[in-house]
Parts: structure tokens; C-alpha cells; sequence
């Protein structure tokens, strides 16, 4: 199918900013939304919109015939979806293009093969991406060979459901009298929330950083990585501060891991943008997932290369080879970016409701993606984010000292932000110098308090 017209199944800035890179490419946009959505930005903005069904978002953006109806009754030609919600959704992929629809994102297959932890590692492994060291697939039931093959590991190690996400199904084990109950906790509990058994076992990495891979991919044999981020200041397993490029990391780590995953993408036939995550830990990195997706801190990697990572997927979903290769990849500068969420910036209770002033910052480097806007409500029953302040500067610490005055600039009254907090981790020793562990801010909260 020709693409003209793309819905976007989704809400909030990446609804928008879906909205802007379909705009430059001469498409028409359709934005489905919510009962308590019809306020956001990109349903003022887009060519056409249709309310899909209740606030609750397992009755709208979750909601696969309302999305499927919305796009045949709108004519659309593609779906979009985002990140979070249906992005991940094998199924709903699948029921895209059997209806004739484009999906901007790799296949239903690919989505599968790398939704599952086990065959994720498998196809790394194949392709040189390095792993965590652990279990060659899902365990047995014989505890014995368990336990031999843990302390040939070496404690402590993680289980982990081969179908997990979101931080669930994930157990520390730190010594051999836990192993078999550990086992069979997480056994069961993947089993009840991801309806799939298996569970696999890996090396626990006691302080690792968060080092993520952007890759773009045509599906044609083409792919290129565009260098890493650093997302290891994060709280609940939620990143809240992100980086590009990553603090240390040297030119050759990037060429060959970067290689590695571009070769992954190409071996496995991966259409679209793409993240390998990794934990890095003493010189090292070690993959634990990929994310079929555009991610909500692509900005910073924008930033830093120059390319729009959205129009980019748009553009090889649709069928087109990548316009991009790895010799016109440059890395430039350094950039950060801060998710600005709606709460409180000590308790993290979420905060909603009628933002009563908006200043937004400006100046050269500065960037904000956001939905919101002077009088916008903020419903009560999404995600907390109502904004990204993205900063690029030549160097970290002028990209350091441009974030912070930005965050000067920027006020939002009427609700409680994490404002406060990004101020505060912005001239924080450890992040000043840069290289910080994923426990550093759950740490330093503790103790704040
Ligand atoms: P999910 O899909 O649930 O997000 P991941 O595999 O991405 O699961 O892991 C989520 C988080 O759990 C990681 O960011 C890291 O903090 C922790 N984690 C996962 N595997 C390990 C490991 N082998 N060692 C240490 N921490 C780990």
C-alpha cells in the first residue's frame, strides 16, 4: 500500500511528534483518541481525529478493533504506534497488516523473536553481540544440573521469565539454598503474568550502568547504529535522566558493539528503529534486551547525530531503503535529556490536573517535546510525562550548564513537576563527573530522606 495518510495509536508528545515528522513528509495524519484526550495537542493539529473509546486505557489506545475500525473507517495507510501501549504487541502488528495496513515497526515475527528473552539472547549470541553469561536457554527442571550450572556462573545470579517485562519476573539469587525456591517463584510467576513458564539464568551484575544502542534498519539488508545513550539514572526501573553519548564510552566500544548490533539488525531481517539495551559493568557490556520501538530518549541521540530517527522509520517501514549510511553517522557534541513528569517531586504521587502557567525555555540547543500547554489539564489516568527538555551543547559540561539553565527558564504551575529533582541531579557530584550507576538515584533519594 502507498503511504498517504498515517494514524497514530498513541497519545501525549510522542503522539505530537509522530504528528510533526508526518507532516514533513507530506503525509496526512489521523490521531485517535480518548474520552478524556480530546484536549491533547495533536488532535487539534491532525488532519482528522475519532475518539475510540473510554479514558481507561484498555478500552481506547489498547483497544486493537477500535484502532483496526478507526483506520478503515479513515482510510488511513499505515499505524504508528508509538512507544508503550501497543508498540510492543506482536498481535496487534499482525492484525495491522492483515488488514492491509502498513505498520511503522519491524514485523509481528520479529517482534515475537525478540519479545522472548531466551530467542532474543539466541540471536544475539549468533551475531556476536555480547551477553550476559548464563543458561544457554530456559532451565530444566533438574536441580541438580541448576545448581551446577549457577556456581559454574557464579553467584549471586538473576532468574528471569524468558516472557518478562517491565521489571517483573526477574529474582536475585545470592546463594545455593535459595536456587531451587527462587526457581520455582519466578517459574510461577511468569507463568501468571506472561502465561509462558520458561524462565532462564544469568550473571547478577551488582553495579552495572545502562548503556542503549539506537540502530535504524531496512529490512533490505541495510542498517547503521547511530552510537549509545546512557540511561542509568533512573528510579523504579523508570529512567528519569538520559545522556548522549555515553560518559567513557571510547570510539572503538562503540564501533564494535555498534557493528555487532547493525549486523544483528540485518541478520534477523529488523525493519524500522530499534535499541539494544545493555547493562555495562567493568569495561564491558552485556546485552539483556531489544526494544522494537522508538524509545521515549531518541532525542538525545538526534541531538547528537543530526538525523530524525522518526521520519527515518516512517520512511523504511513504508518500504523504502534506509537513506542513511554508517560512513555519514557522525556523533557531534553531547546532549541531555530530562523527562519532565507531572508529580511530586519527593513523594512521586502522580500530580494532574490544569496547568495554569507555562514558560517554556529557549535559546540556541534547546529543545522541548512536549503535548502541553497554558490550560491544559493533565487527565489522571496516563503516564505521568507531560514533557522531555532536550539540551545539546558541544562538550558535556557546556550541555550540563545549558540543561540547568534551561531548567531555570522553564515553569509549570498548577501541577507538581520533578523539576526540582532534575535541578538537583544536575549538580550532583557523581553526575557532574558523569558515569554513575543505575542504583546512584534510588541511593542518593534514600538518603535525602
Ligand atoms: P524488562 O523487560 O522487564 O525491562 P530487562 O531484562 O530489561 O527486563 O531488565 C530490567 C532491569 O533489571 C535492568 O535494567 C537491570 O536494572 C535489571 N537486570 C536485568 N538483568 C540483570 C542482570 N543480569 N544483572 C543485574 N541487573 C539486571
Amino acid at each position: 500500500m502507498k503511504l498517504e495518510k498515517v494514524l497514530i495509536a498513541n497519545r501525549g508528545e510522542i503522539a505530537l511528534r509522530i504528528l510533526r515528522a508526518c507532516r514533513q513528509l507530506g503525509l496526512k495524519t489521523v490521531a485517535i483518541h480518548s474520552t478524556a484526550d480530546k484536549d491533547l495537542m495533536h488532535v487539534k493539529l491532525a488532519d482528522e481525529s475519532i475518539c475510540i473509546g473510554p479514558a481507561a486505557a484498555k478500552d481506547s489506545y489498547l483497544n486493537i478493533p477500535a484502532i483496526i475500525a478507526a483506520a478503515e473507517a479513515t482510510g488511513a495507510s499505515a499505524i504508528h504506534p508509538g512507544y508503550g501501549f501497543l508498540s510492543e504487541n506482536a498481535d496487534f502488528a499482525e492484525m495491522v497488516e492483515k488488514s492491509g495496513f502498513i505498520f511503522i515497526g519491524p514485523t509481528a515475527d520479529t517482534i515475537r523473536l525478540m519479545g522472548d528473552k531466551v530467542s532474543a539472547k539466541k540471536a544475539m549470541q549468533r551475531n556476536g553481540v555480547p551477553c550476559v553469561p548464563g543458561s544457554a536457554g530456559a532451565l530444566g527442571d533438574d536441580i541438580v544440573e541448576n545448581k551446577r550450572l549457577a556456581s559454574e556462573i557464579g553467584y549471586p545470579i538473576i532468574i528471569k521469565a524468558s516472557g518478562g517485562g517491565g521489571g517483573r519476573g526477574m529474582r536475585v539469587v545470592r546463594n545455593e539454598n535459595e536456587l531451587e525456591n527462587s526457581i520455582a517463584l519466578t517459574r510461577r510467576e511468569a507463568d501468571m503474568f506472561f502465561n509462558n513458564p520458561a524462565v532462564y539464568m544469568e550473571k547478577f551484575l551488582e553495579n552495572p550502568r545502562h548503556i542503549e544502542f539506537q540502530v535504524l534498519s531496512d529490512g533490505q539488508g541495510h542498517a547503521v547504529y547511530l552510537g549509545e545513550r546512557d540511561c542509568s539514572m533512573q528510579r523504579r526501573n523508570q529512567k528519569v535522566l538520559e545522556e548522549a553519548p555515553a560518559p567513557f564510552i571510547t570510539a572503538e566500544q562503540r564501533k564494535t558493539i555498534g557493528e555487532s548490533c547493525a549486523q544483528a539488525c540485518i541478520d534477523i531481517g529488523y525493519r524500522g528503529a530499534g535499541t539494544f539495551e545493555f547493562l555495562y559493568e567493568d569495561g564491558e557490556f552485556y546485552f539483556i534486551e531489544m526494544n522494537t520501538r522508538v524509545q521515549v530518549e531518541h532525542p538525545v541521540t538526534e541531538m547528537i547525530t543530526g538525523i530524525d530517527i522518526v521520519r527515518e522509520m516512517i520512511n523504511v517501514c513504508a518500504g523504502m531503503p534506509l537513506s542513511i549510511k554508517q560512513s555519514n553517522v557522525k556523533i557531534k557534541g553531547h546532549a541531555f535529556e530530562c523527562r519532565i513528569n507531572a508529580e511530586n517531586p519527593k513523594t512521586f504521587l502522580p500530580s494532574p490536573g490544569e496547568i495554569t502557567w507555562l514558560h517554556i525555555p529557549g535559546g540556541p540547543g534547546v529543545r522541548w517535546d512536549s503535548h502541553i500547554y497554558q490550560n491544559y489539564r493533565v487527565p489522571p489516568y496516563y503516564d505521568s510525562l507531560v514533557g522531555k527538555l532536550i539540551v545539546h551543547d558541544d562538550d558535556r559540561e557546556s550541555a550540563r550548564l545549558r540543561a540547568l539553565e534551561a531548567l531555570n527558564e522553564l515553569i509549570l504551575d498548577g501541577i507538581q513537576s520533578n523539576i526540582p529533582l532534575h535541578k538537583d541531579l544536575l549538580t550532583d557530584p557523581v553526575e557532574i563527573k558523569g558515569g554513575a550507576s543505575i542504583h546512584y538515584l534510588e541511593q542518593k533519594l534514600e538518603a535525602q530522606n
